[in-house]
């Protein structure tokens, strides 16, 4: 005999998160804040970002401690190298003279 709410009942929401940090996992998957992304290794980045700063033992992230994700240094240079990206291309349009 089939019970025709089963599927239902085993799909669960679990969601979790980290006191110290807000981060926010649901069925295990770290989930961003904000945007709701999932992204590949965002566990790591999450560390690099805010775990390792400002987690302690109640930090829940299995990644906490570990490096090798984006960091704001990273971050930083990233945005840096747009800025100054988009002033090459601002003065090379005022090098044309239009
Ligand atoms: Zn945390």
């Amino acid at each position: 005999m089939t019970d025709p709410d089963r599927n239902f009942s085993d799909f669960k929401l679990e969601r979790k998160e980290c006191e110290k940090c807000g981060a926010t996992w649901i069925n295990g998957q770290h989930v961003w804040r904000g945007t709701g992304a999932q992204t590949k290794d965002s566990e790591l980045d999450l560390a690099g970002l805010v775990c390792n700063k400002l987690g302690n033992h109640q930090c829940i992230n299995p990644k906490k401690g570990e490096v090798g994700g984006d960091t704001w240094e990273y971050r930083a240079g990233y945005i840096d190298g747009m800025i100054k990206g988009r002033k090459d291309s601002l003065k090379e349009m005022g090098d044309l003279d239009l």
